[in-house]
C-alpha cells in the first residue's frame, strides 16, 4: 500500500513537471530566481576562497566564497548548493542552467562581462609572482626567459600571454606550486591571496609583486546574462555584507585559517 502511494506520488509529481514544460513554451524558462536553492558553481581549488575541507560550511566545502554563498542563500530566505567543478566549465554551467551562480575569486573582465551578468564586486586582488627564496624574479618583466607556470583559464593565464611570454598551463593552482617546489619551473602568476595561503603552506617559497605590470582585478559573482532578478538579490545581499563589515571579517579569518592539509597536500608542516 505505502508502496503503491509512493508510485502514485511519483507520476504525480512526473504529470506535474510534464505539464509545467508542456505550457511553458512561450513563457520564461523558470526563473532561478523563485526557486528555494541556489546552486553556486565553483571551483574548490582556490583556498581561502574555496577548497575542500573534513567540515566545511557547506558540506565539504568552504572558504571565503563558500560563507558568502551561504549568507546570500540566508539572507534570502534560500538554501545554498554547492556545484564543484573545473574552472573553466564554471561561466558554460550557467548557460546550461547547472548552476544559478558562479562564485569562483572569480575576476571582473571585459570578456566575461559580455557574455555574463556580475554582482557588486566584493574582493580586490592582483596577480602576483610566486619564486623560490633564492630567485633573481624582482619584476614582471625578469620572467622573459624563465620557465611560467600559470593555471589554465584564470586572469594569470591571460596576463601572460597578453605579455608575450611562453608558459605552460596546469588545471590546478596545487600542481602548479608543485612544479615549482620541485624546481621544473622558476615562477607562478596566481591572484595574491591564494598566493599567500601557498607561499604559507610551501616552505622555500615568496611573493614577488609587480603592481605596474599586475592591474587590480575585483572579484563578482556572475549570473546568467538577463538574470536581473537573482543578481538584484545576490547584490542586495552583498551589499549589506560589505557595509556591515562581514566580507572583511570572513577575509581576514580564512587568510588565518590552515587549509594545508586541503589545499596543497603537501608535506610541509
Ligand atoms: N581570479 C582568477 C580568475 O578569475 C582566478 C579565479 C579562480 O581560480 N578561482 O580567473
Amino acid at each position: 500500500m505505502k508502496k503503491f502511494k509512493k508510485v502514485l506520488a511519483m507520476l504525480l509529481a512526473g504529470a506535474m513537471v510534464l505539464g509545467f514544460a508542456g505550457c511553458g513554451s512561450d513563457e520564461k524558462e523558470t526563473d532561478s530566481a523563485d526557486k528555494k536553492v541556489i546552486v553556486f558553481g565553483t571551483n574548490a581549488e582556490f583556498p581561502p576562497f574555496e577548497y575542500v575541507t573534513s567540515k566545511g560550511t557547506i558540506g565539504e566545502f568552504d572558504g571565503i566564497d563558500i560563507a558568502i554563498a551561504q549568507k546570500i542563500a540566508e539572507d534570502q530566505g534560500k538554501e545554498a548548493k554547492i556545484n564543484n567543478m573545473e574552472f573553466d566549465s564554471l561561466l558554460l554551467a550557467l548557460d546550461n542552467g547547472q548552476v544559478d551562480a558562479v562564485i569562483a575569486g572569480m575576476t571582473v573582465t571585459d570578456e566575461r562581462k559580455q557574455a555574463y551578468d556580475f554582482s557588486t564586486p566584493y574582493y580586490t586582488a592582483t596577480q602576483v609572482m610566486i619564486v623560490k627564496g633564492d630567485s633573481d624574479i624582482q619584476k614582471a618583466s625578469d620572467m622573459k626567459d624563465k620557465k611560467i607556470v600559470v593555471i589554465q583559464g584564470y586572469t594569470g593565464e591571460t596576463c601572460v600571454q597578453e605579455m608575450g611570454y611562453n608558459y605552460e598551463a596546469f588545471k590546478k593552482g596545487t600542481e602548479a606550486i608543485m612544479e615549482l617546489v620541485n624546481g621544473k619551473c622558476d615562477v607562478v602568476v596566481i591572484d595574491s591571496a591564494t598566493a599567500e595561503k601557498f607561499v604559507g603552506d610551501n616552505e622555500g617559497l615568496k611573493i614577488v609583486e609587480d603592481p605596474d605590470a599586475f592591474e587590480a582585478e575585483e572579484y563578482a559573482i556572475a549570473v546568467k546574462k538577463g538574470n536581473t532578478e537573482l543578481l538584484n538579490q545576490i547584490n542586495a545581499s552583498v551589499q549589506k555584507m560589505l557595509d556591515d563589515g562581514t566580507v572583511s571579517e570572513l577575509s581576514a579569518k580564512y587568510l588565518d585559517v590552515d587549509t594545508e592539509e586541503d589545499a596543497s597536500g603537501s608535506d610541509a608542516e
